[in-house]
């Protein structure tokens, strides 16, 4: 058997880039650029501006009452010459005048007719300067990490139109066992839901992949061999679950073994000990037990990380934060166990409590659960009150 280490580094090697494709930047959100950083053409605030509602003037002016010459909107292009003793009405982002070299926000000053009061007045008072955000020639480091709306805010402040981006892996996703029924179709007897299916599609797009699902295939080495040779070209991943292992229906391994090479199949780990991995030909395939727990917990520690690796990204993308355990929670002794916990902030740190039954056929503690507990192997339980590695699925409420 081999650790969780030794299986993600075996999976990880291999890993191969997605190629790129240039969108413009109101379809760059969520996906991860292609080059780490970007250089900036332009200055941004392009040119000085007024950051309040108020009066433009000559701070030497002011204290003192001036005279208004005019009015200066966001945008204007034709700009008043503010000499000693004018001032100009000045619009929040509108272009400081020639001349002027500070700004009255309007609740300080007094308007009587044509002339205003000003108090004292800083040079440089509510005045942004051109480049005060970005200089020109400045370079902007991109986020690791897929684009979110402050990264799209500052492409586009910079005017940046498209950005050259890394394809989405293309994630076949095959579901197999006779037993299985899609959601919202009638079972008949020894059936089941197939919960996989979606639930991987779902799990491969937050991961930062393009699921392509295929038809499921039921435990039939011929068909799942079919299945598989037919994926193979539309996909940069194969992601299979079921039959992975040692029972008499389970061919997943074979049909991995006979198209290409098998890597290993046993991983100390609970949920999910009968991982398989291999290669057919340039394309990566991960065999994922059937119990949805089990294939959701190893997709989340091995297919996800694969993806991001695709997409030139490091590590899970997940937060790991210490939580002390506040109850015992039994496991497999020879294995390291992820346990599906509630994790909350106590007044010492964060706390861990079980979120239900921790069997691999048990779903909804999984759901429940915002955190898996990593318990190393060697040891039979979690202690309440010992402190342990807690990965972080979701916000912690
Ligand atoms: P297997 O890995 O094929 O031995 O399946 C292990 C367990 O997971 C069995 O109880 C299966 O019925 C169940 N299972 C397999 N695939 C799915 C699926 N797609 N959705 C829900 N349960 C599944
Ligand atoms: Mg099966």
């Amino acid at each position: 058997m081999r650790s969780v280490e030794e299986a993600l580094d075996a999976i990880l090697a291999g890993a191969r880039l997605t190629g790129v494709e240039t969108l413009p930047l109101d379809r760059c959100v969520r996906r991860v650029a292609a080059e780490p950083r970007v250089l900036a053409a332009v200055d941004v605030p392009p040119f000085d501006n007024s950051s309040m509602d108020g009066f433009a003037l000559r701070a030497a002016d002011a204290p003192g009452v001036l005279r208004l010459i005019g009015e200066i909107a966001a945008g204007a292009s034709s700009l008043p010459n503010v000499e000693a003793g004018a001032t100009a009405r000045i619009m929040t982002g509108a272009p400081l005048p020639p001349g002027a070299d500070a700004v009255a926000p309007l609740e300080v000053v007094q308007e009587v007719g044509d002339e205003v009061r000003m108090p004292a007045v800083a040079p440089g008072a509510f005045v942004r300067r051109a480049g005060h955000d970005t200089r020109a020639g400045d370079s902007f480091e991109l986020p690791a990490e897929p684009l979110g709306p402050a990264a799209i805010a500052v492409l586009a402040s910079l005017g940046i139109g498209e950005l050259p981006i890394r394809l989405r892996p293309r994630v076949a996703i095959l579901s197999t066992g006779d037993e299985l029924r899609s959601p919202g179709e009638e079972l008949g007897p020894g059936q089941i839901h197939d919960a996989n299916t979606v639930a991987l599609a779902a799990a491969v797009e937050e991961a930062g992949g393009e699921p392509l699902v295929l038809p499921r295939a039921p435990d039939d080495p011929a068909r799942i061999e079919a299945l598989i040779a037919a994926a193979l070209d539309q996909a940069e991943l194969l992601v299979a679950s079921g039959g992975v292992s040692v029972g008499r229906h389970d061919h997943v391994r074979e049909v991995i073994e006979r198209l290409g090479s098998l890597d290993f199949w046993r991983i100390r780990m609970q949920p999910g000990k009968p991982l398989t991995f291999g290669r057919i030909g340039q394309v990566p395939v991960i065999g994922l037990p059937g119990n949805p727990v089990s294939a959701l917990v190893t997709f989340e520690l091995f297919g996800r990380p694969l993806i991001r690796r695709m997409l030139g990204l490091s590590g899970s993308g997940r937060a790991t934060l210490p939580a002390v355990a506040c109850e015992q929670m039994s496991k497999d002794r020879e294995r390291r166990a992820y346990l599906r916990v509630r994790v909350s902030q106590g007044n010492h740190g964060l706390e861990a409590r079980s979120a239900g039954g921790q069997a691999s056929s048990q779903l909804r503690p999984l759901a429940d659960s915002n955190a898996l507990l990593i318990v190393p192997e060697g040891e039979p339980a979690a202690e309440a009150g010992r402190t342990y590695d807690a990965l972080l699925l979701g916000a912690i409420g």
